[in-house]
């Protein structure tokens, strides 16, 4: 099975292929940096390396196994509805120009050989050679061994599932419109997400607003049917806020009516049946997964040094470092696969967020030049700008510079400001602000498509060969004098002209 290397034209050398090929090596002409994930780090890594380095003084190669880079503070807003889905994410092709890029998984990373895996959706594994490594692999939702939770649970960490949860909620919310068994009706009218930092209460206090507003125009559905519930096993929510602020934010959801049990755990969600550490039991249809993340398990088949909770270690600098300091010639991390060490708070490290990870992609970018120039590396510091929550349309939550503090209306304006200010590419800013327009004069749209999860299905029972229709049942039908149109006897349209 040949191995070629996709970022090249060339016939498959050593260089490209890595140790499969029985071929002399060629020596690279300019170094190869390759970037592994296309999200905040790898995006802003990638396009700030090639501002400072020209095409004949470096390639750039970015592997992910989507298209395109997810701007993942705005996904509360996807399944809100307010923002669409596709102005969240921005594709590669354009926000990476003169960049090379290869759809597909990194599913191995071996550093001593300077060699990374990728295995693509279609298509054979293939490998191929750097000398120096970006690595923004970001994180994966962190799961427990909880029964029901695989099988009934849906995750909250990007587009796709923010769709769904969308769909799901309306969904649920227009079939119970049209059901009248009660406990049916009220396990599909209920909501459960379980973790309450941010990305929980965000995709909670957005999702509940929307229903509100999905059920004001639904007859057969009433605002008490409707029951959204936070599980949280600490004793508050939205860590990253003071507890001042975060205790206005719970007093707002519960007047809202959204129901939070802190200190519990959910112990079970077999067949939808949720059962919580606290003894509380109530069937819900709709389960979302927020507690946490963890860096991504792909890191567990390199040969680089990982803390215990499984994160690159890097200093300062980005630079891949042992626990003894020594640095990994040739190794970079950021973002929240890394544990980058927050020079404001010695001893503590940077939190997994996109003001990071955008910000440490760029030193990150800084240092791998200086370091191809023979230039001084620096250190990553970044002081918090601030903390900004939306709970739904009109609604939100900040902290701004440590100490200016905003509620409500204000509090929102702030989130969208800064978060269409740091959203990639102008293109996408602009579609995302005209959204906003379209939504505030006509009113945010709150039509579920509930099939785009299984587009076949309607096909497939087209295709299926239709049921006989039993003999005796079947009237006779005389045959159809031409030019005559015929139907069924006892028909009340029937006619015979
Ligand atoms: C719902 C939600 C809301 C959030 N809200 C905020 C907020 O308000 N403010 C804030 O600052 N932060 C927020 N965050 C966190 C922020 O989005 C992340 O901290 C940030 O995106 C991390 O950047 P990253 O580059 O490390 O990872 P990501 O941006 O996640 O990028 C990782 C990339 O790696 C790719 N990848 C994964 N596996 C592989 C593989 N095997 N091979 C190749 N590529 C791979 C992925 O496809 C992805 O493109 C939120 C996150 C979520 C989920």
């Amino acid at each position: 099975m040949p191995h070629t290397d996709p970022t090249t034209d060339s016939p498959p050398t050593t260089e490209a292929v890595g140790a499969a090929a029985a071929v002399t090596p060629r020596p690279r002409k300019v170094p190869r940096v390759v970037v592994l994930g296309g999200g905040s780090v790898g995006l802003y890594a990638a396009r700030r390396l090639r501002k400072r380095l020209g095409r004949r003084a470096a390639a750039i190669v970015v592997v992910d196994p989507r298209p395109y880079m997810t701007y993942a503070p705005f996904l509360p807003e996807v399944a809100a509805g307010s923002i669409s889905d596709r102005d969240v994410v921005a594709p590669h092709r354009r926000a990476l120009r003169n960049v090379d890029t290869l759809q597909g998984k990194v599913t191995n990373i071996n550093h001593a050989a300077r060699q990374i895996e990728i295995t693509p959706e279609v298509g054979d594994v293939y490998e191929i050679t750097y000398d120096h490594l970006v690595i923004g692999l970001g994180s994966v939702a962190r799961t427990l061994p909880i029964p029901g939770l695989a099988e009934e649970a849906i995750g909250f960490k990007n587009v796709e599932e923010a769709v769904a949860v969308r769909n799901q909620i309306l969904n649920r919310i227009n079939l119970a419109s049209s059901t009248w068994d009660p406990d049916l009706r009220k396990r599909m009218l209920t909501f459960t997400f379980i973790g309450g930092g941010f990305a929980g209460i965000e995709a909670l206090a957005e999702t509940e607003d929307m229903a509100r507003a999905a059920i004001k125009n639904l007859p057969g559905v009433d605002q008490g049917d409707v029951r959204f519930v936070m599980i949280e096993g600490t004793d508050r929510i939205l860590p990253e806020l003071t507890l001042e602020m975060a205790n206005y934010a719970l007093d707002e959801m519960k007047k809202r009516g959204i129901e939070f049990h802190l200190s519990t755990f959910l112990s079970s969600c077999v067949d939808g049946h949720v059962v919580t550490s606290t003894g509380v039991e109530f069937d819900s249809d709709t389960i979302v997964w927020t507690a946490g993340v963890r860096a991504n398990p792909v890191l567990g088949t390199s040969d680089l040094p990982l803390d215990r909770m499984g994160r690159l270690m890097v200093l300062p600098t980005l630079q891949v470092a042992g626990p003894d300091g020594v640095v990994v010639p040739g190794a970079w991390g950021a973002g929240d696969c890394a544990a980058v060490p927050d020079l404001f708070n010695p001893g503590a490290f940077c939190p997994p967020n996109a003001q990071h990870a955008i910000r440490e992609a760029k030193v990150l970018g800084d240092n791998l030049y200086a370091t191809l120039h023979g230039g001084e590396v620096k250190e990553y510091s970044h002081k918090n700008l601030g903390t900004v929550a939306s709970l739904g349309l009109h609604k939100g939550v900040a902290i701004l510079f440590g100490k200016i503090k905003l509620r409500g209306f204000p509090a929102w304006v702030m989130h969208r400001m800064y978060h269409v200010a740091a959203m990639p590419t102008a293109s996408r800013k602009i579609r995302i602000t005209t959204n906003w327009i379209g939504t505030w004069l006509l009113r945010r749209e709150v039509v579920s498509l509930g099939s785009i999860h299984d587009p076949r299905a309607e096909f497939r029972a087209a295709s299926a060969p239709a049921p006989e229709r039993p003999k005796a049942d079947v009237p006779a039908v005389p045959a159809e004098p031409a030019g005559h149109a015929v139907t069924p006897a006892g028909d009340p349209n029937d006619s015979v002209q």
